[in-house]
């Protein structure tokens, strides 16, 4: 699949086809949305938002959740704001999310049968790293959105102007209903 996309990229490039995407590196929107890796939301969410190239940072992880104060989610939030100008971020996460029902159990006997053995698991473990924690899925999207929003704006580094809402939007409609 890859050698193709290579190849693809070849004719995207010589017909000029990115010409209708220029743009620079600040989003004209002001915006950040943290939302999920779900290929549902591809181009759904940025449709469904009204966001075209340029327009706002779209940052994605499984789930579209920070999971704590300092991960990669919230680092990226912070180069937003303060690198690139952010005012309003949106959390958005959506139903039937592949993130929702992930058990730490699954991932084990998946890991096992991929080669991974309870030795490397116990290891990590030993350096602090708590898998469960790390792979579990969130039972309840809401609160999870709530969790994630209440992280982002008491966040030590977060300025107190900064404007933070959580959604969940609809994978098929593209639907958003605002979390309160
Ligand atoms: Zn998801």
């Amino acid at each position: 699949m890859i050698d193709q996309i290579i190849e693809f990229n070849k004719q995207f490039v010589a017909s000029k086809a990115y010409e209708q995407y220029v743009t620079d590196k600040y989003p004209s929107k002001k915006l950040a949305v943290l939302t999920c890796m779900d290929t549902r939301l591809t181009e759904l969410l940025p449709a469904a938002l009204g966001l075209k190239n340029g327009d706002a940072k779209i940052i994605k992880n499984a789930g579209g959740l920070v999971i704590s104060p300092f991960d990669s989610a919230m680092r990226s939030l912070v180069v937003a704001i303060y690198e690139l100008g952010v005012e309003e971020i949106m959390v958005v996460a959506h139903s039937n999310c592949g993130a929702c029902h992930m058990s730490f159990d699954h991932f084990h006997h998946e890991m096992n049968a991929r080669g991974v053995t309870d030795d490397t698991l116990d290891t990590i473990s030993k350096c602090g790293v708590d898998l469960n924690h790390w792979l579990e899925g969130f039972k309840d999207p809401e609160a999870s959105v709530r969790n994630t929003v209440t992280t982002i704006k008491t966040h030590p580094l977060i300025p107190a102007d900064v404007t933070v809402r959580g959604f969940i939007i609809d994978s098929i409609t593209g639907a958003l209903a605002e979390i309160s």
